[in-house]
């Protein structure tokens, strides 16, 4: 693989971002170690690897540093974002209690609309004690069960407006069509795992991540977007007779 010069600003974001790595990746065993994720995703989305490395991998493996590890770091990360963005507000003692590692795990791959939910639902089971990422666990299995029966009670489409009832089988074949991108996700989680340990070696991780990533989201953007605003749901020529037009659709125009 090529090697790419990196510009002068990205040069500037490499170097900072590496400072932050080395200095906190030997810090083992602590539970968050937020700015050495953050550094390491912004490493990693940005490619800030690509002039020395040819892949984010190679550049792991360079700097001895675990890549189950990182996996899980930065899935946790993405998680402490949206949970300070959807609960901070309204939940902070929730929110402090569980913002390690540790507890954030738990909830990787969770709809982050649900996630208000289940912590609620764990702060229920913690009777007013500290809420332990068992109880979160719990809360996200009895969350998640109910909630494809609820979601029909209220269907909103993409741009926020009812669903009429015509259209609910197909809007439940999106939730499953949302669930199955889900476990998709998993199996990608997963399988870096998997790729990171003795024996993982020559498992082609990234074609392979590349490909469940195109799967995932194909399965997410072929599931129902809007009510077809030509038929209202009825079907006609501009819909094909679904009465719906796809997420793909409305992301492409
Ligand atoms: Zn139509």
């Amino acid at each position: 693989m090529k090697l790419q010069i990196l510009s002068a600003s990205e040069s500037r974001e490499f170097s900072e971002m590496e400072k932050i790595v080395d200095s906190k990746v030997s810090i083992k065993g602590r539970e968050s170690q937020w700015e050495l994720w953050h550094a390491l995703s912004r490493i990693m989305s940005g490619r800030l690897y690509r002039e020395k490395h040819s892949s984010f991998y190679a550049y792991l493996r360079a700097k001895g540093i675990e890549q189950s590890r990182v996996s899980r770091g930065i899935s946790a990360l993405g998680v402490k974002y949206a949970i300070e963005e959807k609960l901070w507000l309204y939940d902070r003692e929730s929110v402090r209690m569980i913002m390690s590692e540790h507890h954030l795990r738990e909830l990787v791959g969770l709809d982050h609309d649900a996630m208000p939910e289940v912590v609620r639902v764990a702060s229920q089971i913690a009777e007013g004690g500290k809420i332990t990422a068992k109880n979160l666990k719990t809360a996200r299995a009895k969350v998640s069960a109910p909630r494809a029966a609820r979601r029909l009670s209220h269907r909103l489409d993409e741009n926020g407006d009812s669903v009429p009832e015509v259209m609910a089988e197909s809007f439940s074949a999106r939730n499953a069509l949302n669930e199955l991108s889900d476990r998709i996700r998993a199996i990608a989680e997963e399988l870096k795992a998997i790729a990171s340990r003795p024996g993982g070696q020559f498992v082609p991780c990234e074609e392979i991540l590349a490909g469940l990533g195109n799967i995932s989201r194909a399965l997410v953007l072929s599931g129902f977007g809007i009510t077809c605003q030509e038929c209202s749901g009825l079907g006609c020529t501009s819909c094909r007779n679904t009465g719906f037009h796809p997420k793909r659709r409305l992301r492409s125009e």
